[in-house]
């Protein structure tokens, strides 16, 4: 028998449920970025969204994964300004663990 591969116990992150801060609409998979129940913007780390979409977007709810909360970003310039040095691997963390 052969002994489990690594990969088999590696954590996969699966759809979990999502609440709209604005209106409570439940999701888990949305074919838009936007809520369907209020539409505005819901950001969730597998959007994948790159560093440019997210300066055209400039405002927008995005999940964080760390305090399992949304957090809204008004000025997404600002906002990575205030992250500083530490911003990239919160962006990595945010954007890119999902897919990995
Ligand atoms: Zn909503």
């Amino acid at each position: 028998m052969s002994p489990k591969s690594r990969t088999e116990r590696t954590f996969k992150l699966r759809p979990q449920p999502y609440r709209c801060p604005h209106c409570s609409w439940e999701f888990s998979l949305r074919k838009k970025k936007c809520c369907r129940g209020c539409g505005i913007l819901l950001l969730i780390p597998t959007d994948n969204m790159s560093d440019q979409q997210l300066t055209a977007l400039n405002s927008f709810w995005m999940w964080d994964p760390a305090n399992e909360r949304w957090k809204f970003i008004q000025n997404w310039e600002e906002h990575k300004r205030k992250a500083g040095a530490t911003f990239d691997a919160y962006f990595s963390k945010v954007f890119s663990a999902a897919t990995t």
